[in-house]
């Protein structure tokens, strides 16, 4: 196929577009971009350019793993978060754009003192000293929300945990790359921070665990149901299992001024504070995400 890259990309969105993919015009561009590491922007210098046979047949085997709904990141390798990059493989959960709320919502807090919607402020000794000290980031995935806490809020104690394997050399990889000092530590929620002489606490507890209910999966999307990790998304029944058992635990973990932040589904907001209420916490603040849908809770004592 003689045909300048104007064509192709034109091909390519078609056909993703006869696939049903949401982004078929960028899509198809991006995995041009991604193939023959060009930028976006470069892109348009491309558009003359008559491909050789090999390089169409390497752009459309791409661009139909797109075609069967795998996710452009897996394919690309590569995914964005605030305003960094990591990168991404199987059997990791895909970085969304919903768990940066997580973090603005943390600096917010310990940044500024106060949270939009809570009436109570944090004091600044207690903010200090939270910066100051320990984070960890359970269920790590690709890393991104520990990352997150030292890039955006320079936090230099970072503990990354994940129960399998995939990611945590994943979240090495990336703290690597982006020069993030982190200590990596593999294991069942805070099993590995538990030992003979005592438990290790933190100051900040931040996660993003598999919070969908069993019962939901098979109702998500062909790109996450066919080709995301299931351990990083089903949370048991009613999505809460994890939650439960992060709570039942999580007192054990936290210092004095401790804080937790967890991202939860749109329906979770009150069993979350049920389960913060009785863990002990006595400050507890549902926030909600840019489309007001409940989806971040912080809590402190
Ligand atoms: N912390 C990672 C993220 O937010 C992974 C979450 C997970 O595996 N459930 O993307």
């Amino acid at each position: 196929m003689s045909l300048p890259v104007k064509e192709i990309l034109k091909v390519g969105e078609r056909m993703l577009e006869a696939a049903q993919i949401e982004d078929a015009k960028l899509d198809s561009q991006m995995i041009y971009c991604h193939l023959f590491q060009v930028t976006k922007s470069q892109l348009i210098m491309e558009w003359q350019r008559v491909l050789e046979d090999w390089e169409c047949d390497n752009y459309f085997q791409l661009l139909d793993r797109r075609r069967q709904g795998e996710p452009l990141q897996y394919i690309t390798g590569e995914a964005s978060f605030l305003d960094f990059t990591v990168k991404v493989e199987k059997g990791v959960l895909i970085p969304r754009r919903d768990t940066e709320n997580l973090i603005v919502y943390i600096k917010e807090l310990l940044k500024e003192g106060s949270l939009k919607g809570a009436a109570v402020p944090m004091e600044e000794k207690r903010r200090k000293a939270i910066l100051k000290g320990k984070a960890l980031d359970l269920c790590c995935g690709s890393g991104i929300l520990g990352i997150g806490l030292n890039k955006w809020l320079g936090i230099k104690d970072v503990t990354f945990s994940d129960i399998n394997s995939e990611p945590m050399k994943l979240t090495r990889e990336n703290c690597k790359a982006l020069g993030v000092a982190g200590i990596f530590k593999e294991g069942d929620l805070f099993q590995p921070f538990r030992h003979a002489l005592g438990k290790k606490r933190f100051d900040l507890i931040i996660s993003n665990p598999p919070y969908i209910a069993t019962e939901e999966i098979e109702n998500l999307d062909r790109d996450v149901k066919d080709f995301e990790p299931l351990a990083a998304l089903d949370g048991g029944k009613e999505g809460m299992e994890i939650y439960e058992n992060i709570l039942e635990q999580v007192m054990d973990h936290l210092t004095k001024q401790g804080l937790l932040a967890l991202e939860i589904g749109h329906d979770q907001g009150e069993k979350i504070k049920a389960l913060g209420r009785s863990a002990g916490f006595t400050q507890i603040h549902i926030l909600p995400d840019l489309e007001n849908r409940p989806r971040v809770a912080i809590m402190w004592k």
